[in-house]
């Protein structure tokens, strides 16, 4: 598995790429020490955990956040780096609505750069009953005071131009955009590292203390720091961090390949999907390719345990999905062991969970877009990669105390759109802990659902 990456320089200095990830990564640097004590801590380092983190900084709170490899070196630098209300599920709207809102904020506030821009989506189809879901989103939409364009043939093809071709109709979202997976979290949690956050990296939470039932600590790697608060954003590793407290969280995870191209040397579309392929420009030009729907399940015994819960899932949200292999295995996410806080833990030995790209994935991921933009032609493959998407049955996220375990918060299952919500689900989790009127209504969201036989209908888009 991954070496562990070994730099600790002076606060404050950064690079900007990683020699061992394929993905365009900017590294922060790790706080001199563990704290001993902390109002709250936050167990994982990626776009959910950097923003609760940093909401929760900002409102006074002594913050440690623990990454067991680097910020937002998982799901968070892996995705299209889509953050949209288009062809939301209604449990999520008011989220994705206030995401987009806190995107611009933050970065006015910090000054940091996320890459964030908001230049809408286009969507083109050829398939009538895809373009009549998209009316019917779009009705909803509008009940929701989100404004999105259905487009007419001419309109499709106008705004498609650069695919050459005909198409049936389309829909353009202008409210929403794209920010820089390689640059969003680590912005986050150095934001919040201005705050007075502590940030510690190759550093994994092992567990909880518990006195009375209720969260008394956090025991990592590298010590105990004792805290009442617990966030666990721990993204395809959360189950089996649950598993280990007596907590149900079913989760299956998906791997899905992206192919990076360098720039074109004509214009395209800044985001673009089509049932073929989907094309985002990232903000240093290159452009990243993948399918959407499409990816590789590898089978583990946490798969199993869960499957008939993900049947629905699957069968709505994953209509290219194949067989993988031992990927699953090899990595460990997704054990059913149970480990001691004393002893190395799986996540110390898989510090990046860092996934192949299904090689023929690659090949047709880049076959499909060459044909969908002409002009692509001339670029070549940068870089190749894949992540591991955690999914929850019902495709919405776990965001919420645990109730048996008081103290404890979850917040994973984002269901291959956490990254967009980043913001106002780290929002949501800082209100949560610290009493505050939460941000939209939480009830969704609620992890108890989970340990109900049925989670209500899985999430339409
Ligand atoms: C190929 C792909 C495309 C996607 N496209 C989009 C998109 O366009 N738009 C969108 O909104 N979403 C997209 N997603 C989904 C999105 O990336 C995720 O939903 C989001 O990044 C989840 O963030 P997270 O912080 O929960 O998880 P992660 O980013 O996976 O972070 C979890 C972190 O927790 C750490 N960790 C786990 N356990 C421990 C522990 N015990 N101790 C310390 N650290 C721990 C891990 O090392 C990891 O860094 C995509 C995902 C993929 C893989």
């Amino acid at each position: 598995m991954n070496e562990p990456l070994t730099m600790n320089r002076a606060h404050g200095a950064e690079t900007t790429t990683n020699p061992t990830l394929q993905q365009p990564l900017r590294l922060i640097e790790s706080s001199s020490q563990l704290p001993t004590h902390a109002d709250v801590v936050v167990i994982g380092g990626g776009i959910i955990g950097s923003f609760a983190a940093y909401y929760m900084a900002r409102r006074g709170l002594s913050v440690a956040l623990v990454e067991k490899g680097r910020i937002g070196a998982e799901q968070s630098s892996r995705n299209w780096g889509w953050c949209r209300q288009q062809n939301r599920d209604a449990r999520e709207l008011p989220m994705a609505t206030r995401s987009l809102q806190l995107w611009e904020q933050f970065t006015a506030d910090t000054g940091e750069d996320t890459g964030f821009k908001r230049h809408g989506l286009l969507y083109l189809s050829n398939d009538d009953e895809e373009i009549a879901g998209w009316a019917r989103w779009h009705e909803f939409a509008k009940t929701a005071g989100v404004t999105t364009h259905m487009l007419s043939s001419r309109e499709a093809a106008e705004r498609g131009r650069a695919t050459g071709r005909a198409w049936k109709g389309g829909v353009f979202s202008p409210t929403d955009g794209t920010a820089d997976p390689g640059k969003a979290a680590p912005a986050v949690a150095s934001a919040f590292l201005k705050l007075g956050g502590s940030v510690h990296q190759n550093c994994a939470a092992r567990g909880l203390e518990l006195e009375g039932g209720r969260v008394s600590g956090v025991v990592t790697e590298a010590g105990t720091i004792k805290t009442r608060t617990a966030v666990l954003a721990g993204g395809a590793w959360a189950s089996s961090f649950c598993r280990q407290l007596g907590i149900r969280f079913p989760s299956a995870t998906v791997r899905q390949a992206i192919v990076r191209v360098t720039p074109p040397a004509d214009p395209i579309p800044d985001a673009l999907v089509s049932s073929a392929v989907a094309i985002t420009r990232r903000s240093d030009g290159t452009i990243n390719l993948s399918i959407s729907g499409r990816g590789c399940v590898d089978p583990t015994l946490q798969l199993l345990r869960f499957a008939p819960q993900f049947s629905a899932m699957f069968a709505k949200r994953w209509r290219n999905v194949s067989l993988g292999g031992l990927e699953g295995i090899r990595w460990g996410h997704e054990s059913l062991a149970r480990w001691r806080l004393d002893q190395p833990t799986p996540m110390e030995r898989a510090r990046i969970l860092d996934p192949r790209p299904d090689p023929k994935g690659v090949r047709d991921t880049h076959r499909r877009a060459l044909e969908l933009l002409p002009v692509l032609r001339e670029s070549r493959i940068a870089s190749t990669w894949a992540g591991y998407i955690d999914s929850t049955p019902d495709g919405v996220p776990g965001i919420g105390e645990v109730r048996e375990v008081p103290g404890f918060i979850l917040a994973a299952g984002f269901s291959g759109h956490g990254f967009g919500i980043g913001p106002g689900a780290g929002h949501l989790i800082a209100d949560l802990a610290t009493g505050d009127n939460p941000i939209f209504d939480p009830a969704p969201f609620r992890p108890e659902r989970f340990s109900r036989s049925a989670w209500g209908k899985v999430a339409d888009f």
